[in-house]
């Protein structure tokens, strides 16, 4: 009779896990086609652009997040999208991931609209390096090969060494069999990242979305990083959101988001010298500090 109140409370979580679960399940999929997520679209270029783009949430018809952004990257430019917190940023990088359509305006990519492509063919293209790195529980091999499944062993490995993960990798008795995740072993911050790094060189993408960590690395790991981070982005179309300034001095174009609009663009020496600009005051903060 004790264990009662504790097998009650159990159901509960059940029952609502499960209707976590039915909501995930009801969803619309995307319409994504099997057989052309095996294409790639031969001389791609990367080129990204933004025509008059507007974006609301669905589920937030109410409050408009971008508002008019017009915007244009080249390809192998790298981009760097800066503004406080809620500016919008986050919400452009998963518009040009496809996650969803704009409200109004046009997403285009090589000079096409969006639509000309297929969303697998689009992604095939495009790799992510997110802020807060999930890995999947299993092997780190099969968590660099998610994005390349067929890759071989010297693939993987390849791809470890350019994002400076193989000698971690390496050290561990188990190699790439190590198991992660909550089961295995937890990898730090700046370790998580450069296997995420490592993916992203496997897929060999033309785009690259990344999303710079705020977490502080201590100050070796962050050089690693940054080392792995640079060799991926040579020569590919990247779109950085950048929490730290000091990270994007080198950046081809530098947007200045606030409220879902581009307020300045420029480079870095560019952007410093406006008078009184939002960049101006981002950067002066931040250096201070
Ligand atoms: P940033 O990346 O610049 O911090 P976001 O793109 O995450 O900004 O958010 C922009 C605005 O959109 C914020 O006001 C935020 O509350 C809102 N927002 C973000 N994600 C969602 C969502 N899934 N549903 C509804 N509103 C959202």
């Amino acid at each position: 009779i004790g264990g009662f109140a504790n097998v009650y409370a159990n159901i509960q979580k059940a029952v609502g896990a499960t209707e976590e679960l039915m909501e995930i399940l009801d969803e619309s999929t995307e319409p994504l086609d099997e057989q052309e997520s095996q294409q790639e679209r031969p001389g791609f270029k990367g080129a990204i652009a933004m025509e008059k783009v507007h974006f609301h949430y669905p589920s937030r018809p109410d409050v408009p997040v971008l508002k008019g952004i017009d915007l244009q990257v080249e390809p192998g430019q790298q981009v760097a999208l800066v503004g406080a917190s809620g500016a919008g940023k986050s919400t452009l990088v998963s518009l040009i991931l496809q996650f969803y359509q704009p409200t109004q305006g046009q997403l285009y990519f090589d000079g096409q609209p969006a639509a000309a492509y297929g969303l697998s063919e689009l992604r095939n293209q495009m790799a992510v390096v997110p802020q807060d790195v999930f890995l999947f529980g299993g092997s780190i091999r099969e968590n660099i090969a998610y994005g390349k499944p067929h890759a071989t062993e010297e693939e993987v490995i390849s791809a470890a060494r350019q994002a400076n993960a193989w000698s971690f990798i390496q050290a561990f008795p188990d190699g790439l069999d190590t198991i992660v995740g909550e089961r295995g072993v937890q990898l730090s911050g700046g370790q998580r990242q450069r296997v995420a790094i490592a993916r992203a060189v496997l897929k060999n993408p033309r785009i690259l979305l990344l999303d710079e960590a705020t977490s502080a690395l201590d100050s070796e790991s962050e050089q690693l990083v940054q080392e792995a981070l640079d060799t991926l982005m040579a020569g590919r179309t990247s779109v950085v959101i950048a929490h730290r300034l000091s990270t994007i001095r080198s950046a081809h174009k530098i947007i200045v988001l606030e409220q879902g609009q581009v307020q300045e663009t420029g480079t870095h020496q560019e952007l410093l010298q406006k008078p009184d600009g939002l960049y101006q005051n981002l950067a002066s903060i931040q250096f201070e500090s």
